[in-house]
């Protein structure tokens, strides 16, 4: 089954405890795309300008993932500058040019079309509405967003929440969109607003699926070292909906194994700068993984 994703495809500056990265490929569906690309197959729907060129294409092509819909144009691409010293879960960000996307008219190839899973990842809800209404006959349609969107576009943000059916975002982002600081009561107050599942991740300490009225948590790998978080969200969620992508039914069982893909996928992308972990990556290592993920919950 094929996943279509739209999002931010940027040049990220990074700053860690462990270092500071000038300019490295970033972006929301970059991460993604490379994590999914490990279960199913990922078609990209997003805009870049003159900066971008066959060096940073290659690293999609070398995951076998459908570059057609990233359309090139005049300018810069995506920017943004964040940096995690006070916070290691949570990035600060000092800058955000959305540049090309500013003025982006996504087009959806003929050959998206036949498409069955659908990701909106973070970009503006504008932009992500508009993917998702020209792609109506898709069977499943996932979601993120952060903090910027929900604080600025927050309109815009409740129309692209009524058409998902599963919402991804953090603890802090699922309390600023409820306006509630009860994590389950928020949770309740956001599946409200649309989306029928909710996964909240929490960083380090894992992440927690609302499917109906049900509640699950899973794990994050304790690591010992975090060189960089950045895209741990979106490779998460690559892991998560990747994995759902591939199973025959959707199941229960089948959400609640996603949540552990997720963590793992999740993890990885902290392992190095930028997507350096992702695109070195084997099935082999995500397989082991699991493994572990599964040791460091099970009782016998
Ligand atoms: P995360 O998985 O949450 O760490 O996402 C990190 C990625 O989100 C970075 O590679 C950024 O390029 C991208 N990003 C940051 N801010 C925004 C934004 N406002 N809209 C879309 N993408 C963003």
């Amino acid at each position: 089954m094929a996943i279509t994703v739209v999002g931010s495809v940027a040049y990220d500056t990074i700053e860690t405890p462990a270092g500071r990265r000038e300019r490295c490929l970033g972006g929301a569906a970059t991460y993604f795309s490379l994590s999914a690309s490990f279960f199913t197959d990922v078609r990209v729907i997003a805009v870049v300008g003159e900066d971008f060129g066959k060096r940073q294409e290659a690293v999609f092509q070398a995951r076998n993932i459908d570059t057609r819909g990233i359309e090139h144009t005049a300018g810069k691409s995506f920017f943004w500058e964040g940096s995690y010293l006070e916070n290691i879960n949570e990035a600060k960000t000092h800058n955000t040019e959305l540049n090309v996307f500013a003025a982006f008219e996504p087009k959806i190839p003929e050959a998206y079309s036949d498409s069955e899973f659908l990701f909106l990842a973070n970009i503006d809800p504008v932009l992500q509405r508009r993917v998702r209404e020209a792609m109506p006959d898709v069977k499943l349609v996932a979601g993120d967003t952060m903090n910027y969107w929900i604080k600025d576009h927050r309109p815009a943000l409740l129309e692209v929440l009524k058409g998902l059916d599963i919402l991804l975002i953090n603890d802090t982002e699922t309390k600023m969109l409820a306006g509630n600081n009860n994590l389950v009561q928020a949770a309740r107050a956001v599946m409200a607003l649309g989306p029928k599942t909710l996964v909240v991740k929490h960083g380090e300490y894992g992440s927690t699926l609302f499917h109906g009225a049900k509640i699950f948590r899973a794990p994050a790998l304790p690591l010992e070292e975090v060189i960089d978080p950045t895209g741990a969200g979106d490779s998460f969620a690559g892991g998560f909906f990747g994995y759902l992508a591939a199973q025959r039914e959707l199941t229960p069982a089948a959400y609640r194994s996603a949540m552990f893909y997720g963590g793992v996928m999740g993890s990885f992308a902290c392992e190095r700068f930028g997507t350096e972990r992702m695109q070195k990556l084997t099935r082999a290592e995500i397989d082991a993984r699991f493994k572990l993920f599964r040791e460091l919950t099970h009782l016998d």
